[in-house]
C-alpha cells in the first residue's frame, strides 16, 4: 500500500505514515485486503477502512459528544451556529454502507464487514441505483428492530428489522451532507430516516428538544441527536427510559460490561433528574425506577444461574440461510459463544433464535453462589 499517499488522502495530522499505519490491521474480505484503523489516530477515526485494490476509503463514523443538561448545553455547544436540527436518536446497530469495487458492503463501527447487515441492506435499500449515482458516498445507517443480531429494541411498525439512514458522507473526507440535502436525497431513494422534530436557532431548539425528549421518554425510546444545519456538528442527549434500559441490560449480565458503562448511565440519569424532576415525589419515583433497573435484572440472573439456566442476550434473526451462517461465523470470529436455541423455516427465510452466552458473568455468579470470596 502506498502509505504516504493514503496518509495525505486521509489528511492525517502527522507527517509520518508509519505513525498512522502501525495502528492499521489487515483483514481479507472477499479476496481483497482491507486496511482497518483499530483506534482513532492523528485525526483519523477508528474503524476507517482503506481498500487499495478498489481505491476506496471509508472514514470511521465520528464520535458524537453528549450533553448532560439541555440548558445551557445546547446553546453552549452550538454557540455561533445559526440553525440546529433536532432528530431522533435510534437505538440500533451503526453501519456504514459503501460500494467497494461496485459491491455494497456494511461496515461496523470497528471496520469489520457484517455479512448479515450487508445482506439486509442489499435487500432493503436500492443500493444499486444509489451507488450508480453517488459512487463515492457512504450511507451511515442504523439497523433497528426486535430481530437483529445486535439490538432488540422494539419500534412501532417494525415487526422484524429495518434500516434508517441518518447521515450521508463522502467516503474519503468524511464530509457530511447538509441535513436538508441528506433528508431530500434519502426521500428520493425511498430510504427510511429518523424522525425530525424541527429546526430552529439554538436558543429555540431547547424547547423542541425538551418536548421531543418528554415524548420519547414516555414511549421508551432512546433520545435525540442535535445537528448543525450543515451536518458538521452533532451532540446527543438521551431519555431516562434509555438510561434505565441500559442499566437493566448491564446488570442482567453484571460481569460483562465495565464499571464505566454503569457509572456513566447513573451520572446521565442524575443530571436529567436534577434538571427535570419537577418535585421531591417525582425525584423519589425516579430513584425507585433506577433502583429497580439495577436490582431486579441482576437478581433474576443470579437465580437463573442458581438453577442452571443459560444467561446472555437472546436475539432472533431471519433471512437468507447462507447470510445467517456467515453471521454466526462472523460473531464467533469476534470471540462470542453462540448457542442456537431454535432454528426453523418461515416463508423461505431461515429464522434462528440464539443466545450470546455470557460466560464470564455465569462463572463469577456460580463462584459466589458456591460460597466463593471476592
Ligand atoms: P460515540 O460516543 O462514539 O458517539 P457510542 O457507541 O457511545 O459512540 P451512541 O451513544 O450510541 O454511540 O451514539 C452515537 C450513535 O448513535 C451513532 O454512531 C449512530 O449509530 C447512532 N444514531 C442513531 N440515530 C442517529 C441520528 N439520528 N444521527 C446520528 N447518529 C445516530
Amino acid at each position: 500500500m502506498d502509505r504516504d499517499a493514503y496518509r495525505e488522502r486521509l489528511a492525517a495530522t502527522t507527517d509520518d505514515p508509519a505513525d498512522l499505519f502501525e495502528h492499521f490491521e489487515e483483514r481479507s474480505v472477499a479476496g481483497r485486503t482491507h486496511h482497518v484503523l483499530t483506534a482513532a489516530r492523528h485525526g483519523v477515526e477508528r474503524g476507517t477502512v482503506v481498500v487499495e485494490d478498489a481505491d476506496v476509503v471509508v472514514r470511521g463514523y465520528p464520535s458524537i459528544p453528549r450533553i448532560l443538561v439541555l440548558e445551557p448545553g445546547i446553546e453552549s455547544f452550538f454557540a455561533g451556529t445559526e440553525t440546529v436540527v433536532v432528530e431522533e436518536k435510534l437505538d440500533g446497530f451503526n453501519v456504514r454502507i459503501a460500494a467497494v469495487g461496485g459491491e455494497p458492503l456494511a461496515f461496523t463501527r470497528s471496520g469489520y464487514v457484517c455479512p448479515y447487515t450487508t445482506a439486509r441492506a442489499r435487500a432493503l435499500l436500492d443500493l444499486e441505483s444509489f451507488f450508480d449515482a453517488h459512487p463515492d458516498r457512504v450511507l451511515c445507517a442504523e439497523l433497528i428492530g426486535p430481530e437483529t443480531p445486535y439490538t432488540t429494541t422494539d419500534y412501532e411498525g417494525i415487526d422484524s428489522h429495518d434500516i434508517r439512514v441518518f447521515d450521508v458522507r463522502d467516503g474519503e473526507s468524511g464530509e457530511p451532507m447538509s441535513v436538508a440535502d441528506r433528508r431530500a436525497l434519502c426521500r428520493a431513494f425511498d430510504f427510511g430516516q429518523p424522525r425530525c422534530f424541527g429546526r430552529a436557532a439554538p436558543s429555540d431548539a431547547v424547547e423542541i428538544a425538551a418536548a421531543a425528549i418528554a415524548d420519547l421518554d414516555a414511549a421508551g425510546r432512546e433520545g435525540v441527536v442535535l445537528k448543525s444545519a450543515d451536518g458538521e456538528s452533532m451532540v446527543k442527549y438521551t431519555t431516562a427510559s434509555q438510561h434505565r434500559e441500559e442499566l437493566a441490560y448491564a446488570f442482567s449480565l453484571p460481569f460483562e460490561c465495565g464499571r464505566d458503562f454503569v457509572f456513566s448511565r447513573i451520572v446521565r440519569e442524575a443530571f436529567r433528574a436534577a434538571e427535570f424532576a419537577e418535585n421531591d415525589d417525582r425525584l423519589r419515583e425516579r430513584a425507585h425506577d433506577l433502583g429497580e433497573a439495577i436490582l431486579l435484572p441482576m437478581v433474576a440472573t443470579i437465580r437463573s444461574v442458581a438453577v442452571g439456566k443459560p444467561i446472555g442476550q437472546r436475539h432472533t434473526v431471519r433471512g437468507d440461510p447462507d447470510a445467517l451462517e456467515a453471521l454466526f461465523d462472523h460473531l464467533r470470529e469476534q470471540s462470542l459463544t453462540i448457542e442456537i436455541e431454535a432454528d426453523r423455516r418461515e416463508d423461505g427465510d431461515r429464522v434462528v433464535a440464539f443466545r450470546k452466552v455470557a460466560d464470564s458473568s455465569r462463572d463469577r455468579i456460580r463462584h459466589y453462589l458456591d460460597g466463593g470470596t471476592r
